[in-house]
C-alpha cells in the first residue's frame, strides 16, 4: 500500500492495519482498476489459451481445487470394480424448460419436480447442459457429446448423471427439441418442452465414482453417475451441438486411489 492511499498519518501502522483489515486498500485498488458494478464475482475462464484448463487453478483463489484437487473429473473409466449397485430411479417429467446460453454451453433449466433417487437419497434435477466432445472416456474411447444432468439434494450435495451421445443412423425425436434450442445466442432466453426421461438410455446400468465439477470452481464431493449405454443421434443433430460449442472438454484428470464402480446387475 502506498502512503498516498493512507488518509491519516496519526497512528501510522495501526491505521494502515485497521484499514487493511476493513478491506479499505483492496476496495480502493478495485475502484481504480474496475468499477465495482461490472466486476464479475469470479474470474473469467476458457477452454484454451491463458485462461484455459491448465491455468484455471491460478485464475481465482476460488478455483484452487482445479489444480490442487485430488478427486477431479473427468476421468477415463478403466478397470472399474464390479458391484451390484442399486439402480438409479429417475422421476423425470415431461414439461417446459428454460434455455440459457451461458457462454460455456447451452443449458436446459428444469422445472421443479424432476428427481433421481440414488441408493435411497433423493436429488432434484436443476439443469442439463453438454460438452463436445465427451469429457469422460470409457476404456480410452471418447464420444461425440456428453450431456450432464445436474442434481442437488436437500443438503446441497451434487449428483451429476452423464449421458454419452454418439452418431447413429437416425434422428432422436426425444432430443430434437433441445437440438432446436442450440441456436440460442448468449444473452437471450429461450424455452422448450422436454420429456426428460426420454433423453436417457433405456438401460439404467451405470458407472459411479466420487468426483468434481468439470468447470471452475472444480468443487469436489460430486457423486458421478455415468450411464453405460450410449444414446444415438443423427449426424445433423450432432452437428447442431458442435456448431454451438466445440472443444469444451476438460482434459482427463488422474484417477488416483478412487474406486470406480460398474453396475453389473440391472436391477
Ligand atoms: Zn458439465
Amino acid at each position: 500500500m502506498t502512503k498516498s492511499r493512507v488518509p491519516l498519518i496519526m497512528g501510522g501502522l495501526v491505521v494502515v492495519g485497521v484499514l487493511a483489515a476493513l478491506g479499505y486498500g483492496y476496495t480502493q485498488y478495485q475502484a481504480q482498476s474496475t468499477p465495482a458494478s461490472t466486476k464479475p464475482a469470479t474470474a473469467h475462464w476458457t477452454y484454451e489459451g491463458e485462461e484455459g484448463p491448465a491455468n484455471w487453478g491460478k485464475l481465482d483463489p476460488a478455483y484452487t481445487l482445479c489444480s490442487d484437487g485430488s478427486a477431479q473429473t473427468p476421468i477415463d473409466i478403466t478397470n472399474p470394480v464390479k458391484k451390484d449397485i442399486v439402480d438409479p430411479v429417475f422421476g423425470y417429467q415431461n414439461g417446459a424448460v428454460g434455455i440459457t446460453n451461458n457462454g460455456h454451453t447451452i443449458q436446459a433449466v428444469a422445472a421443479d419436480g424432476n428427481t433421481i433417487t440414488l441408493d435411497g437419497q433423493v436429488f432434484t434435477l436443476a439443469q442439463m447442459h453438454f460438452h463436445a466432445p465427451s469429457e469422460h472416456a470409457i476404456n480410452g474411447k471418447k464420444f461425440a457429446i456428453e450431456a450432464h444432468f445436474v442434481h442437488k439434494n436437500s443438503d446441497g450435495k451434487l449428483a451429476v448423471v452423464g449421458v454419452m451421445l454418439d452418431e447413429g443412423s437416425s434422428d432422436s425425436a426425444a432430443w430434437e427439441p433441445f437440438v432446436q434450442s442450440l441456436g440460442t445466442v448468449k444473452g437471450t432466453d429461450g424455452t422448450a418442452t422436454l420429456d426428460w426421461g426420454q433423453l436417457l438410455p433405456t438401460s439404467t446400468l451405470t458407472y459411479q465414482y466420487a468426483g468434481s465439477l468439470t468447470t471452475p470452481p472444480c468443487s469436489e464431493g460430486v457423486h458421478w453417475v455415468l450411464m453405460q449405454d450410449v444414446v444415438q443421434l443423427s449426424a445433423r443433430q450432432i452437428a447442431a451441438f458442435t456448431a454451438a460449442y466445440d472443444g469444451t472438454d476438460r482434459p482427463l484428470q488422474p484417477v488416483g486411489n478412487r474406486e470406480i464402480a460398474v453396475d453389473v446387475s440391472g436391477n
